[in-house]
């Protein structure tokens, strides 16, 4: 067989004030490949090659979410992909991992609009198969271009390379002719996030992957949806694919979907607010307490250059604490011409906007520099992906390790201290700013795990979102948008 794979992804936060141009984008060239941070393009890789048959390789183009996807850059990344396609063809397989919240200028609906190409350019036998981000819009559109879509399961997103291979074998067996897909979706009318570790939720997942390959279901997939698209599609929906029976794809995605809209109310995020978290992680007897600052998580758009938090330690004259990571190119350079040792007076972060807070005016100590610093993010299968942080710096100031960094990162793993030297498990707190990936590197190391929403631009506050688009006929709106 001749399988090809690609893909142009991104989250956009349609609120966001930075754009996501085409410098914005890392690009992976087709004989990048395998390439340490594309754990689902290496997965195909492997598979297609074990079964001694040709991978063909696209681009894969990745962005850190920001706000709205120029047009440009959009139209551009598409349109090679679909001219690496044309020049490949023919192909039995195209396999593309997207992301599935990709919003540009005149594209409400990027992925679907890729897709439909896609389906324009290889014709109704060709198998397309579509991997996507739990935190996706999940449209009507994909749904009918597409014949296969697995979403993942987890968040934090552990099982990127494990759904590739569950679309790989779903993919193979229906250009074999051993399958006819038939997927449905049923809208739950809901949006929140839900945090995949804990009970319900990890009953809820386990549940649909055990009923994964019964009863004529082919594939489960519960699209959480992105919060902070403001698009018509915005919300959680259930996925079912069913051998070649439509009608049981449609009762089958109502039932499950149905099932999770009944847990609505145990699985809804209620974060702390910021002084609620102080109080709770310096109450604890535990260390380190691992403080979430989820609103300002650079993974869901927001500029990771907030104050508040930072803020609210100086102000209480904690120490014996790390924050990470302030996005601030300008005090990384400061920081970088210094050197280490340095003495050095900063105005630091608060510069994106108001949901960054005050710029902070510190005396700080430049304890590390680090170059093109990465971290790695653990994964089920294989080996963690490896994130770059850009050029960072270790700040001291009143008893508080900052690590401040040049390219939007959210904090993955304790090593965005541990590599300089700085000890994460001997601190009484740590302030990161992620919203729920960083769990799978700090659940190991951490006493406690607290989850924070102080001011700022992905506050998981739902019902404050400013939708202009979004039919607000959903929970956490109306109590009972299904009844
Ligand atoms: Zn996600």
């Amino acid at each position: 067989m001749r399988v090809f794979a690609g893909g142009v992804a991104t989250e956009t936060n349609t609120f966001s004030p930075i754009p996501t141009g085409l410098i914005d984008f890392e690009v992976v060239e087709p004989h990048e490949f395998p390439h340490p941070r594309r754990a689902e393009m290496n997965r195909l890789l492997e598979l297609t090659r074990a079964q001694g048959w040709t991978f063909l390789p696209g681009l894969h183009a990745f962005a850190q979410p920001a706000g709205l996807t120029t047009r440009r850059a959009y139209e551009h990344l598409r349109d090679r992909l679909l001219d690496q396609l044309r020049a490949a063809m023919p192909v039995d397989l195209v396999l593309l991992p997207l992301h599935g919240a990709m919003v540009a200028d005149g594209y409400d609906d990027c992925e679907g609009d890729l897709i439909e190409r896609v389906r324009a350019l290889v014709g109704p036998d060709t198998v397309i198969g579509v991997e996507l981000d739990l935190h996706c819009h999940l449209t009507p559109r994909m749904v009918d271009r597409a014949d296969v879509i697995v979403i993942y399961k987890e968040y934090p997103h552990t099982d990127i390379g494990a759904r590739a291979e569950d679309l790989f074998r779903l993919c193979v067996a229906t250009a074999r002719g051993e399958i006819r897909p038939t997927m449905a979706l049923f809208d739950c009318r809901m949006i929140s996030m839900y945090l995949t570790p804990f009970p319900p939720m990890r009953e809820f997942v386990d549940a649909i992957s055990a009923a994964e390959g019964q009863d004529g279901v082919l594939s489960l997939s519960l699209a959480h949806g992105f919060p902070w698209g403001d698009v018509p599609d915005c919300g959680t929906r259930m996925l079912a694919i069913t051998d070649a029976d439509p009608a049981q794809a449609a009762q089958v995605a109502e039932r499950w979907g149905r099932r999770f809209y009944a847990l609505r109310h145990q699985v809804h995020h209620r974060p702390l607010t910021l002084e609620q978290g102080l109080e709770r992680a310096l109450a604890s007897p535990r260390r380190p307490v691992v403080l979430a600052d989820q609103s300002d998580n650079p993974g869901g758009g927001a500029p990771s250059d907030a104050t508040f938090a930072l803020q609210a330690l100086l102000e209480r004259g904690v120490t014996d604490a790390g924050v990470a990571m302030i996005w601030d190119p300008v005090v990384v350079h400061l920081a970088k011409a210094a050197g280490p040792g340095a003495r050095l007076r900063v105005r630091l972060g608060g510069k994106m906007g108001p949901l960054s807070g005050a710029p902070l005016d510190l005396e700080v100590t430049v304890t590390g520099v680090i170059e093109g610093m990465h971290q790695e993010w653990p994964q089920q299968e294989g080996p963690p992906l490896q994130v770059d942080c850009g050029d960072a710096a270790a700040l001291h100031c009143r008893g508080i390790d900052i690590i401040v960094n040049a390219r939007r990162s959210q904090v993955f793993s304790p090593q965005v201290f541990s590599h300089f030297g700085i000890d994460p498990a001997a601190k009484r707190l740590l302030v990161i700013k992620s919203t729920q990936h960083f769990y799978a590197g700090f659940a190991p190391m951490a006493g406690e795990i607290l989850y924070m929403a102080p001011p700022g631009a992905v506050a998981p506050l739902f019902t404050e979102i400013p939708y202009q688009r979004v039919d607000r006929n959903r929970f956490p709106w109306v109590d009972d948008p299904l009844e």
